[in-house]
């Protein structure tokens, strides 16, 4: 428990309380139950009570270092939806009570280009991660949504539909954003043709957004075992990408391409199912490069692009398009005891279609339990 000693005593600001939380201190240990320092409200905070908390794909790359940057101890978790407890005395979109949902981000600089054009999650300045990024108040790092609680400056704290499924609603400030962002930008819509490119947490939110934005849907999956599943979320057709002949049915005829695929995959494969003008963006990251063959590219001027999460209006736009189309991501409850399990779930795509901690239990006789095992 020395990191956590060491973390309470590195605090800036002694108006920080203690919360609960279940997190890591080492890349190979096991996340389990600890404490963190919050800050207390300042007059542009919100306090809110942690409800529900999705379980993303990042969280499990932070929490084991794998991409190099992680500071201990990590508290990761930034699918959140909760109750608003106090606000400071300048807040003026939430009061106590209030539904709120934190995703990605809770602050940036505000005041570049980007900033300014809502574009916080490109800050010049680099956007604060709602984990493990620099704290700017209380000098630690970032500490994310498994947790009873956490304070966010309101204009990172977004609005939550009252008629959406509190927790099914989670996954939507991660996987929900980072697919509709993309859609939004390269103007998927009625009349156009758009290819979803694996179905997992990503995937699957992305079918659902595309058809209610009225497109066309085609899935491409490698798994026989989900073209049932890919028609009952909406997709129009599915596509088993290994066979060439169905693959062939739509070369030249896709706009879009939303490829959430983490895996080494052939990318030219599917930028062969471009039209002329036709993009394809990235949301899933390959360990590795890709090789992209330039006439994949060139004959029909194609584009291959990416695309990270997406900005605090944008992410407010999408969860209202989601109240209005009724939209929620396809979910597995569980304790935040089972985190580690999850994990291992995970890693082998083992979830419909993604993981929401019940944060309730955080507070039960089973934590009680867990830390004393
Ligand atoms: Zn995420
Ligand atoms: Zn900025």
């Amino acid at each position: 428990m020395e990191a956590v000693k060491a973390t309470a005593e590195g605090v800036k600001a002694v108006n920080a309380k203690k919360v609960k939380a279940f997190g890591t201190e080492a890349a190979t240990a096991p996340l389990n139950q600890l404490n963190i320092q919050r800050r207390k409200p300042t007059p542009h905070d919100v306090e809110i009570e942690i409800l529900y908390c999705g379980v993303c794909h990042s969280d499990l790359h932070t929490a084991r270092n794998e991409w190099h940057s992680t500071t201990y101890p990590c508290v990761p978790g930034h699918e959140i939806v909760g109750k608003v407890v106090s606000v400071g005395n300048h807040v003026t979109k939430f009061k106590a009570g209030d539904l709120a949902a934190v995703g990605c981000m809770v602050d940036s600089c505000r005041q570049c280009d980007y900033c300014k054009e809502g574009l916080e999650q490109y800050c010049e300045e680099g956007n604060t991660g709602t984990y493990n990024s620099p704290d700017k108040h209380l000098g630690t790092q970032t500490y994310g949504g498994y947790s009873e609680s956490i304070v966010v400056d309101e204009a990172f704290v977004l609005r939550v539909p009252e008629n959406l499924d509190l927790a099914a609603t989670a996954p939507l400030l991660c996987a929900g954003i980072t697919t509709y962002s993309p859609l939004k930008h390269w103007n998927v819509g009625p009349g156009k043709k758009v290819g979803v490119v694996g179905i997992g947490g990503l995937g699957h939110m992305a079918v659902k957004l595309a058809k209610a934005m009225g497109a066309e849907v085609i899935v491409f999956t490698t798994s026989p075992s989900k073209v049932e599943d890919a028609k009952r979320l909406g997709a129009d057709d599915v596509v088993l990408s290994k066979d060439e002949e169905q693959m062939n049915r739509y070369a030249g005829k896709l706009h879009f391409v939303l490829d959430a695929v983490s895996a080494q995959h052939d990318i030219n494969a599917y930028l062969n199912l471009l039209r002329v003008d036709g993009s394809l963006a990235l949301v899933g990251a390959p360990e590795h490069p890709l090789p992209v063959a330039a006439f994949s590219l060139i004959p029909y001027r194609r584009s291959f692009a990416g695309s990270m999460i997406g900005g605090i209006a944008e992410t407010q736009e999408m969860l209202d398009f989601c109240g209005k189309h009724n939209i929620v991501s396809d979910i597995e409850m569980i304790n935040i005891q089972q985190i580690n399990e999850a994990y291992e779930r995970l890693l082998k795509g083992d979830v419909k279609y993604r993981f929401v901690i019940d944060m309730a239990s955080l507070k039960n006789k089973h934590a009680e339990q867990a830390k004393n095992n």
